[in-house]
């Protein structure tokens, strides 16, 4: 791990490290669990007050990038000098409850039982936003000197795509990052980068006929379950080998299905949405061809079906990753290792804002306390534990890359 510029301050670690206390990261978390922000609608505003209240009072600068009323985005700023710009980055939004009943603890109460938050966001994403928060108030209180600045970026949208959220935040011209962290549930692990997406909707075109005479017409949804079994045996066995030593391998599964017109038609129309997560390497377009060819081949014996097949509204987007040696995940890893955590880089297999950031050429990387397997679930948790041990992984990778020498 040697990167001299960027080396730890003992000194420095031990003093930001001295102003974190448990009981305050837990009653934050809870006081963030405690104000709904589910999206959709997506209205922030109080959880995003109660954050830059929080920063304030330590003397951060409040300003807000803002598309829709409902939405704001902080940028709350502890700035000296010139140096370089590190953006904390997590959303405060998160998915719908689903049905309360299946819920032991209410999804809103923030309840602490045996040393677990439970409600909806605990983990995604309030406890990565409760850590980069509290990093940055232990940062601030310190008293240690950076040169540069931290900026803490919580930002609304992110379940629904970041349009509103952080990609607005990327273009900002006010965020010129030269370091992201997003916080997302890494398990406290270093993320070098997430995999790519090119979902694709697949839609099969028939003709319509009566029910009662299914030979006058070519059923659209026949030809649709000749596609998803040649997908079954065609396509995942070769994604099964599409492997990278960061990522789980490349993978495909039939998300969406609709079709058909009325109980007694021959449906002349059915689209599916083929959820395809893909590793270094691969890329949308080629996705999309091999999905066609393999649908085309399908249906290639029925005469009057055709099929097409488009990437889905959100586009697609390839993997990205940075080096290990690289300052940014070098400074993670650094303060992993000082703190005894885990010092094995790994990559993230879901989305995150990271690939706003990415887009627009600033380096980011995946790191934040939770399961990602507990994430949109009932009794969504997260161990206090967790949520301390990244506020002092954040705070640590702070001091490494702002701290003056
Ligand atoms: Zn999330």
């Amino acid at each position: 791990m040697a990167n001299g510029s960027h080396d730890l301050n003992k000194e420095a670690a031990e003093k930001v490290l001295a102003q974190i206390s448990e009981q305050e990261v837990t009653e934050f978390l809870q006081g963030l669990v405690r104000i709904p922000s589910v999206n959709p609608p997506g209205d922030v505003r109080d959880g995003m007050k109660y954050c830059a209240d929080k920063l304030a009072a330590e003397g951060l600068e409040i300003e807000y990038v803002t598309q829709e009323e409902e939405k704001p985005n902080l940028l709350a700023t502890l700035s000296n000098g010139e140096g370089p710009t590190l953006l904390f980055n997590a959303h405060i939004d998160v998915v719908p409850t689903g049905d309360e009943n299946n819920w032991t603890y209410p999804p809103f109460g923030a309840e602490l039982v045996n040393g677990r938050v439970y409600g909806r966001g605990a983990g995604d994403d309030k406890a990565s936003v409760t850590a980069q928060v509290m990093a940055a108030v232990a940062l601030a209180r310190s008293g240690v000197p950076i040169q540069g600045k931290l900026i803490v970026n919580e930002v609304a949208d992110e379940e629904v795509g970041g349009a509103a959220g952080a990609q607005l935040c990327a273009q900002d011209p006010r965020v010129e990052p030269d370091f992201v962290i997003v916080g997302e549930q890494t398990l406290n692990r270093v993320c070098l980068g997430e995999k790519g997406g090119a979902g694709c909707n697949v839609t099969v075109y028939g003709r319509a006929a009566h029910g009662a005479l299914p030979w006058e017409g070519v059923n659209a949804i026949d030809g649709m379950g000749k596609i998803i079994v040649a997908l079954q045996n065609e396509l995942q066995p070769k994604l099964a080998e599409r492997t990278h030593p960061l990522f789980k391998p490349s993978s495909s599964t039939v998300s969406l299905i609709s079709g058909g017109v009325k109980a007694n038609v021959v449906p002349d129309m059915c689209q599916i949405y083929v959820d395809r997560r893909i590793v270094p390497g691969e890329t949308p377009d080629a996705v999309r061809e091999e999905i066609r060819e393999i649908a085309e081949k399908a249906i290639a014996g029925v005469e009057g079906l055709r099929v097409e097949v488009e990437l889905g509204p959100m586009g697609g987007r390839e993997a990205h990753h940075c080096d290990p040696d690289d300052p940014l995940p070098q400074a993670m890893l650094k303060a992993n290792e000082y703190l005894g955590f885990n010092t094995e880089p790994t990559g993230f297999s879901m989305g995150t804002d990271g690939r706003h950031f990415v887009a627009q050429g600033y380096p980011a990387i995946v790191y934040g306390p939770g399961d990602p397997a507990l994430a949109h679930q009932p009794d969504e948790w997260v161990g206090v534990d967790e949520v301390v041990d990244a506020t002092k992984a954040y705070a640590l990778a702070a001091v490494s890359l702002l701290a003056s020498k």
